[in-house]
C-alpha cells in the first residue's frame, strides 16, 4: 500500500483486500472506484452492509441466513416437513431455490468435516441436524463432491440412519471437483432426481445368507 498518497485510501483498500479473492492490485482498484462514487452512494453502500451484519442470523430450525427466528422456507406450510436436504453452505440453498423443483426442507451445515484444516463435527452445525429429526423420513446429503463434502455425507449418513431414517446422495450429475454454486440448473435438478442410497450393499452380497449381510450392513438399518 506504499504507493498510496493518501492514507484513508490505503486503509479502505486494506478494507477490500480482506475479501475473499480479492488480492492487493483488485483492492487498490476498488479503493479507487470508490473515490469516484458520489458521496451518498458510497455511504449506501456501507449502511448496508452494516445493517445485514447486523440483522441476520441464523434460522433456529435449518441454520440458514434469516432476518426472522424461522426463516421462510421453514415457516412455508405448502413445504414437506419430512424431507431435508443437507448442504455446506447458504450459497447452496439459494442454488437450489433457484433451480426449482424441491419441495422439502434444508439444514445448512457452514462448513465440511476436514481433519487436515482442523474442522471437526463439533464446529460444523450436525446436532442442530439431529435435533431435527422427529418427524423426517429421508435426509438428502447434497453436500459437494469433494473429498470433504463425501466424507461429511458418510459421517452424517452412519449416524443418522440407526434412526430408521432413508439417507440418500446426489447422484453424480454434477462434476467431480467443482462446487453447487458454479452448476448450472439442469445439472443440479437432474442431480437431485438421480440421487442414490449412501451405505448401499455390494450388489454381490444381496441375495446372501443373513451372516453376510450382517458384514456389509455395519449394523446399519437399510
Ligand atoms: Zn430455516
Amino acid at each position: 500500500m506504499a504507493e498510496f498518497v493518501s492514507l484513508p485510501l490505503a486503509l479502505a483498500a486494506e478494507q477490500f483486500a480482506k475479501l475473499p479473492g480479492v488480492g492487493i492490485k483488485t483492492a487498490q482498484r476498488l479503493a479507487y472506484f470508490m473515490l469516484n462514487l458520489p458521496e451518498e452512494e458510497v455511504t449506501e453502500f456501507a449502511e448496508n452492509i452494516v445493517k445485514a451484519r447486523k440483522s441476520v442470523r441464523l434460522c433456529r430450525c435449518c441454520q440458514n441466513f434469516t432476518e426472522r427466528e424461522i426463516c421462510e422456507i421453514c415457516s412455508d406450510e405448502e413445504r414437506r416437513k419430512d424431507q431435508i436436504c443437507v448442504v455446506e453452505s447458504p450459497k447452496d440453498v439459494s442454488a437450489f431455490e433457484r433451480a426449482g423443483g424441491y419441495e422439502g426442507l434444508y439444514h445448512v451445515l457452514h462448513g465440511l468435516l476436514s481433519p487436515m484444516d482442523g474442522v471437526t463435527a463439533e464446529d460444523i452445525r450436525i446436532k442442530e441436524l439431529l435435533s431435527r429429526l422427529g418427524d423426517v423420513k429421508e435426509v438428502i446429503m447434497a453436500t459437494n463432491p469433494t473429498v470433504e463434502g463425501e466424507a461429511t455425507a458418510m459421517y452424517i449418513s452412519r449416524l443418522i440412519k440407526p434412526m430408521g431414517i432413508t439417507v440418500t446422495r446426489l447422484a453424480y450429475g454434477l462434476p467431480a471437483g467443482s462446487t453447487l454454486e458454479f452448476a448450472d440448473d439442469v445439472t443440479r435438478v437432474k442431480a437431485l432426481e438421480n440421487r442414490s442410497a449412501l451405505l448401499r450393499k455390494p450388489r454381490s452380497y444381496t441375495n446372501s445368507p443373513s451372516k453376510c449381510r450382517q458384514k456389509t450392513d455395519l449394523g446399519l438399518k437399510k
